[in-house]
């Protein structure tokens, strides 16, 4: 149904063959493309330059890795910006960490999903966490509404508060608290009316009501196919009471979610759940990598990346193995080690990992390092000319000199990486001695 944004960014990128790093006007040129396709996906616009602006700087001068186009890398990397942007990995549930009841407000537009999701949450509630939930409706204005809340808590088994015609949200608010208390209710849900459009006596009223009820989340809800009047919706919203979080309604749908990228840019609040149907247990918690794969429609790209990447660590790995395997270790690969470490998240990490790092890390520890010592390292090994790099005795007073002072180094880092490397070294030269990598088993026991 919509054009492959691999097809657009192949066209893009077909005329480079080179490899390294990415440059700016391809970037750009990429980034053209994938303007079109998050705009296609129903982003906001202002949200689109943004989010635009903020990933070409981020991609410019990035390496391409080894097997992938330019293109694809472009993808990838404008994927894990719209998941970081959407939330990252891991979702916020409810917070209900208040003294019962604990009140959720439901705000948003007629017919975004308020009711429906009222009553998928207040389920969830009850079945997933064992709570005693209640729900109320707060909307007077539509003669059916209270009764719709009241029909849902029946099929889903939770109370609804008995309805009394004539009321004031407000007054239905207050009465809500107190049945609530009374009936010792866990979690009260209130649904708040909601208008066609944004207008101030619906936000004095959702005002006046959070005024009373004083709720621990307060939760936007926006139907997935709302488009460029997203910014717009959410910007009032957030204006008029603190929203924690918003739901996204109708993901089951073809809206390909990029209302779920401009809610997020303009309240800055986490995507909580995402509604993907009308019946009641159609509700899950928002994941950010399905929804940034449904935006871009670029899931297959993104995994070709990823297996290319890990393709590239496990060459490394095996090059190292070869080396070690030889007795060989410079400062290639040293540094190669230093990133790796880096990648893997630092110095703690490094005792299980190969033999001779345990002593490395020993050594490290005892010389009071942290993790922006890999840095600093990775610093001096930069500094270094190609041979120094492969024969580091080269290295006398003079040139220790020059390499801490090219690094913003002292001469006793560049001592201390030294030794690091020759005690690494050593232990490279014991492996070989037993026999090389078979050897190793013995050396894990
Ligand atoms: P409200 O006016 O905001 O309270 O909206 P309602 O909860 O009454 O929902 C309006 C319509 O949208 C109803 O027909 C719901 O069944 C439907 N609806 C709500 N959430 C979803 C969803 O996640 N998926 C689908 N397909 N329909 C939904
Ligand atoms: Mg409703």
């Amino acid at each position: 149904m919509f054009d492959s944004l691999s097809d657009r960014l192949g066209g893009v990128f077909d005329k480079l063959r080179g490899r390294g790093a990415l440059k700016e006007q391809d970037v750009r040129d990429a980034m053209r493309e994938v303007r079109i396709a998050l705009l296609e996906a129903d982003v906001a616009l202002p949200v689109v330059r943004r989010f635009v602006d903020q990933v070409t700087e981020k991609a410019v001068g990035q390496s391409v890795l080894r097997s992938v186009t330019p293109g694809q890398q472009v993808v990838k990397i404008v994927n894990d910006a719209l998941v970081e942007m959407l939330g990252g990995e891991d979702t916020p549930g409810l917070d209900l960490n208040a003294a019962p009841p604990v009140v959720i407000m439901m705000v948003g537009l007629q017919g975004s999903g308020k009711t429906t999701s009222t009553a998928k949450l207040a389920r969830l509630l009850k079945e997933k966490e064992g709570k005693k939930a209640m729900m109320a409706s707060l909307d007077v204005n539509r003669p059916a509404a209270q009764e719709q809340l009241k029909v849902l808590g029946e099929q889903v088994g939770v109370a609804t508060l008995p309805i009394i015609p004539g009321q004031q949200p407000t007054e239905i608010a207050t009465r809500a608290l107190q049945a609530a208390r009374l009936q010792a209710v866990d979690v009260l849900l209130l649904d708040t009316a909601g208008r066609l459009h944004v207008d101030q006596q619906l936000m004095d009223e959702m005002k006046a009501v959070a005024a009373i009820s004083a709720p621990r989340e307060t939760l936007l809800v926006v139907d997935s196919l709302t488009g460029q009047d997203a910014v717009n919706v959410a910007q009032s919203f957030s204006g008029q009471v603190d929203l924690t979080g918003v739901i996204l309604t109708r993901m089951d749908g073809d809206a390909r979610g990029g209302a779920a990228l401009s809610m997020r840019a303009v309240t800055g609040k986490p995507i909580k759940f995402a509604g993907t149907g009308e019946k009641l247990d159609a509700i899950e918690v928002f994941h950010p990598s399905r929804v940034a794969n449904r935006i871009l429609g670029m899931g297959d790209i993104v995994s070709i990346v990823e297996k290319a990447a890990a393709t590239v660590e496990a060459e490394d790995a095996e090059r190292m193995a070869e080396r070690m395997a030889q007795g060989k270790f410079d400062m290639n690969d040293l540094r190669g080690q230093l990133r790796q470490m880096q990648k893997m998240g630092g110095l703690g990490v490094l005792a299980g990992m190969m033999p001779g790092m345990k002593k490395a890390k020993a050594a490290m520890q005892a010389s009071g390092m942290d993790d922006r010592v890999l840095l600093r390292m990775d610093a001096i090994i930069g500094s270094m000319t190609p041979k120094e790099r492969a024969n580091p005795a080269l290295l006398n007073a003079r040139r220790k000199i020059r390499v801490a002072n090219g690094s913003g180094t002292q001469v006793q880092d560049v001592n201390k990486l030294l030794k690091m490397h020759m005690e690494m070294a050593k232990a490279m030269k014991q492996i070989k001695k037993m026999g090389g990598l078979k050897g190793l088993g013995a050396l894990f026991g």
